[in-house]
């Protein structure tokens, strides 16, 4: 029997940054996989070919509507290929998890192909392509998540479906009709809007994105309407029903009333719940929460001493880096390094464009810790980089307490914002106060310049360029 320092469980970003920590850290590593390919739901079903998908998408409707402004005439039609978008799509996430097959060699951890259920805490045994039992003294478990459902919905994975197949259909929807104004909803919508589908979004809350910051939502939600995306907040759905080629969904309004949405495809992005189906947890003593997320303490160790777990299994966003933080976090725990993360600091970001970014709490979190905060917000519009450009949605919104000027949060929506969340996720690591932002050089033009206009409205209401 192979025996290991340690063995994960999921290859996903939590799954395979734990094993290449672990092989630096110098221990004897094995993962464990039970589809053919590494990665996880983020490479092979998620982040990578939504991204790839909403590049594709995002070049066609600039070439369809943006290019005549900047001067470029095409002439002809211009057309979707979706067979050939789809294809690159999936080639663009083969080329990625061939890197985690790289990445697993390179790092001399093995990488065993099957199901893995524990034997008992030190046991695991593999049925699959690769079956055998192995042996572990740490045993990392990162098996990720699944899409929830409603009780009463029958996915049927050919027109009532989830993200999976929406990122492989054949045929661009005429209405898809998108149950959950979340981040897969709206991402997915995008993409299918932007191909011609109509598309209609039915979220439960008064709002969507919910989990973000009031101004985010009240923002995209606009974009969305004028790209004449149907936006039905406040709808409960009570049934979803397929007669042939059609998908029928019943919502009830806030006024009670029951309203009937008639589509051609339904996509259900309503959440992701903890895949722990097959892994025995009982037997190796590892208990779990009324959540089904595997229970952890501060240490992401679970009940079983020697057994941790991180990722989308356990308790926190379900976010790819954040699962990548957990993973080099217990590496280094079980090398007797003193790791830590943040989780206030881990950031959000919705890949529609504009791109939807945020760090820290909300104006809604804030209020309801009586936090007395000021806000500074600054719009993309008033930018010379962004009117170069063309991208005039959108603004960055910086929260600093009142008394002490320390950055409390950052909320973005505009182009570009997924990578300048990452300068306000370096300053509020190292505390920075708004003055702090205002004070620092920020190259022009840029979009990065509505970070320090925005910084320069908190700290004195002293933004120069509105
Ligand atoms: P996963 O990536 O789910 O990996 C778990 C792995 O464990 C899977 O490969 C599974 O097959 C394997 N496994 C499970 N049980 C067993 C077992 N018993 N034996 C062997 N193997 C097993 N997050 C972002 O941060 N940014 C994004 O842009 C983003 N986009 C997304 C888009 C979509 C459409 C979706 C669905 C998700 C997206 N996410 C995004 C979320 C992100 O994919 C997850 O947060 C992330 O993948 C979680 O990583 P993980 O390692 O915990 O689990
Ligand atoms: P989500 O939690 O982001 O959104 C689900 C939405 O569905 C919420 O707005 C919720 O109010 C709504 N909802 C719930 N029940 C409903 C009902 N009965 N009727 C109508 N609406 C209902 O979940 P998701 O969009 O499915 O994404 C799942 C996970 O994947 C998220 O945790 C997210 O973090 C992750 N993800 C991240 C990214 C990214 O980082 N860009 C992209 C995609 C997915």
């Amino acid at each position: 029997m192979k025996s290991y320092d340690v063995a994960i469980i999921g290859s996903g970003p939590g799954g395979y940054v734990a094993a290449i920590r672990c092989a630096q850290l110098g221990m004897k590593t094995a993962i464990i996989e039970k589809y053919s390919t590494l990665g996880g739901t983020c490479l092979n079903v998620g982040c990578i070919p939504s991204k790839a998908l909403l590049s594709s998408s995002h070049h066609y409707e600039e070439a369809t509507k943006h290019f005549e402004d900047h001067g470029i005439e095409i002439p002809g039609d211009i057309k979707v290929n979706l067979e050939k978008m789809i294809g690159r799509k999936q080639a663009v996430v083969d080329q990625t998890t061939g890197g985690i097959d790289f990445l697993m060699k390179k790092n001399n951890i093995d990488v065993f192909e099957g199901l893995g259920a524990f034997k008992d805490a030190t046991h695991i045994t593999i049925e699959g392509k690769d079956a055998q039992e192995i042996e572990a003294k740490k045993i990392i478990i990162a098996t990720g998540s699944k899409p929830s459902n409603l009780p009463f919905i029958t996915l049927d994975k050919e027109r009532i479906i989830t993200s999976t197949e929406a990122l492989k259909l054949k045929e661009v929807p005429k209405h898809l009709i998108i149950i959950g104004g979340g981040v897969i909803g709206l991402e997915l919508g995008q993409v299918y809007r932007r191909l011609g589908a109509e598309v209609t979004v039915i979220e439960y809350m008064d709002r969507i994105i919910p989990t973000m910051d009031g101004g985010l939502s009240k923002e995209l939600n606009k974009v969305f309407k004028k790209s004449k995306c149907k936006m039905m907040l406040s709808h409960k759905v009570q049934s979803v029903e397929r007669t042939g080629d059609d998908v029928v969904v019943k919502a009830e309004n806030k006024k009670g009333e029951v309203v009937e949405f008639k589509g051609d495809y339904c996509l259900v992005s309503v959440g992701r719940r903890p895949y722990t189906e097959g892994l025995n947890l009982d037997a190796a003593g590892v208990k779990m929460n009324d959540r089904g997320q595997v229970e952890v303490n501060e240490h992401l160790q679970t009940s079983a001493s020697n057994i941790y777990a991180i990722g989308d299994v356990i308790k926190g966003a379900m976010l790819a880096h954040k699962a990548e933080e957990e993973g080099t976090f217990v590496a280094e725990t079980i090398a007797g390094q003193k790791p830590h993360i943040d989780y206030n600091l881990i950031p959000g970001v919705v890949y529609t464009w504009p791109e939807v970014a945020a760090v820290g709490k909300t104006e809604e979190e804030l209020k309801a810790d009586n936090v007395d905060y000021k806000v500074g917000q600054f719009p993309f519009r008033a930018l010379g980089r962004a009117r170069a450009s063309g991208d005039l949605d959108g603004f960055v919104k910086i929260l600093a307490d009142k008394t002490t000027d320390e950055v409390l949060g950052v909320h973005m929506i505009g182009a570009r914002c997924a990578d300048l969340i990452a300068e306000a996720v370096v300053a509020m690591e190292y505390r920075a106060s708004a003055e702090d932002i205002s004070r620092m050089s920020h190259a022009h033009p840029t979009f990065a310049e509505a970070v320090k206009e925005a910084a320069l409205a908190a700290t004195d209401d002293r933004a120069l360029h509105v």
